[in-house]
């Protein structure tokens, strides 16, 4: 066997094995010495084993134990030991993703992924799909979608001709959205301030009673699970509404459109199928390495008009699906062996008790904190909490001592005109006993600040 690539896998099994027992959080003195690193660029060839040994001394240390069960910062996934056996597999081969022609391999089996992600999201089953890098990426081509679909409607052709001139859209946004939904908005000439912002209830849904009256090319976004407080839009009812009036309906589910992938939540999602396009994040939920992000829109002619990418030195293939026809990129790597992968390793029931076990500890962490006196300022209606220890700077003391305690890490954020410690349980690898663990520790540290 090949040394090197032995030695890799011997390192990463290591570090995982190693997660359990370790600090959360990247210690100050393996920060402190990624200084080692500022050094000139080599002259000459070192040897590649030396070189990853360093990338594991140096870097290893460095890194925040996101990869095990008790990070619940932001919304970040793990990776299913499957997922990143395929990744390395894939990795190994090497291939460009962007044609059929000269990857059928791993053509075929990003298709074959795409047609299993409709089905265990339940969106149309003949909608194009995109494997992007992430949710940001994924809003951008359902907006160019969108984009496409809207003017193309008012007699122009955007695509050719450019948005000056062009007739005007009209965004709405509920108030809750990501900040990087702006961004895609600002990237694709809609502007990300000259949106309509429709206000959002105490959960950050927006409210449906407040849609403006819709007329001419009209995009409007909606939100499946809030970054705070997991909440998603009432989208059934919105859409009912804007389509009326003809506008396009995007979806960004980053996280919060895996509830469709289990039973006992799907209904939070009711009505999701009858938006035009959805965005979402496999590294997020489904627990597959960075990066990887899904695009689908229903009416995939519009996305292919707003991706395709001709030249006489691509080989077109009449009768196959060319990847880079629906993405932002040309080359890029083969996402769809971690997916498929990963699907086909936990099936639709295992995908299910995944999502639905996070939202099972995310109800522990809840209930937990509370019989402890402290404030759960959501409804813990998916895989967000937002907990309250007191006063601002009493939240603030408790998450940074939490943070150096190590045994588990959780952010800061604010919401609605409260600082609240936010827990996100995104990860495959989250145990009962890592939530105990993590819950003990809180409220240990908690009573601390507390006094
Ligand atoms: C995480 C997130 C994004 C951005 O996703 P990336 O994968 O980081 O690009 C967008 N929208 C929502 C709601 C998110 O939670």
């Amino acid at each position: 066997m090949n040394p090197l690539l032995e030695d890799a896998a011997r390192r990463a099994s290591n570090y995982l094995e190693a997660l359990p027992t370790r600090a959360v959080a990247a210690l100050p003195a393996a920060v402190e010495r990624l200084q080692s690193l500022e050094e000139p660029l080599p002259e000459h060839p070192q040897a590649p084993d030396d070189v990853l040994r360093r990338l594991d001394e140096i870097g290893s240390p460095a890194t925040a134990a996101s990869a095990g069960g008790r990070y619940f910062g932001f919304v970040i996934g793990g990776a299913l030991p499957v997922s990143l056996a395929a990744n390395w597999l894939a990795t190994a081969w090497d291939q460009n993703a962007a044609l059929h022609g000269p990857a059928p391999g791993v053509a075929a089996f990003e298709q074959v992924a795409l047609r299993w992600l409709l089905e265990i999201l339940d969106l149309p089953r003949d909608a194009a799909g995109a494997l992007v890098t992430g949710a940001t990426q994924a809003n951008l081509c359902g907006l160019a979608a969108a984009r496409h679909a809207v003017l193309k409607r008012a007699g122009w052709d955007v695509e050719a001709d450019g948005l000056f001139g062009a007739p005007p859209i009209t965004v709405v946004v509920g108030a809750e959205a990501h900040p990087t939904l702006f961004k895609s908005l600002g990237v694709l000439g809609l502007g990300r301030n000259r949106v309509i912002k429709v206000a959002t209830d105490g959960q950050g849904r927006l409210r449906p009673e407040l849609l403006p009256r819709l007329s001419g090319p009209t995009i409007v976004c909606l939100q499946a699970g809030n970054v705070n407080t997991g909440a998603i839009d009432p989208v059934g009812e919105i859409c009912e509404r804007a389509k009326a009036s003809g506008a396009w309906v995007h979806v960004d589910g980053a996280f919060g459109l895996w509830a469709a992938a289990a039973p006992s939540l799907r209904h939070l999602c009711a009505g999701i199928e009858r938006a035009d396009s959805w965005a979402t994040d496999a590294h997020k939920w489904l627990n597959v390495p960075y990066d990887s992000g899904l695009a689908f829109v229903r009416d995939g002619e519009c996305l292919r008009a707003a991706m395709s990418v001709t030249a006489a030195y691509l080989p077109a293939h009449p009768s196959a699906r060319s990847p880079s026809d629906y993405t932002p990129e040309l080359s890029r790597r083969a996402r769809g062996v971690d997916i498929w992968a990963v699907l086909s390793a936990l099936g639709r029931s295992g995908v299910a008790e995944m999502i639905e076990r996070c939202c099972r500890h995310a109800r522990r962490f809840a209930a937990g904190l509370k019989a402890a006196g402290y404030d759960i300022l959501n409804e813990v209606v998916l895989n967000q909490v937002l907990v309250g220890f007191g006063d601002a700077a009493t939240t603030r003391r408790a998450i940074a001592e939490l943070q150096r305690d190590g045994t588990c890490w959780c952010g800061v954020t604010e919401w609605q005109g409260h600082t609240a410690m936010r827990i996100s349980v995104s990860s495959w690898a989250t145990t009962d006993a890592d939530v105990e663990l993590s819950l003990a520790a809180m409220l240990r540290v908690a009573a601390r600040c507390r006094a």
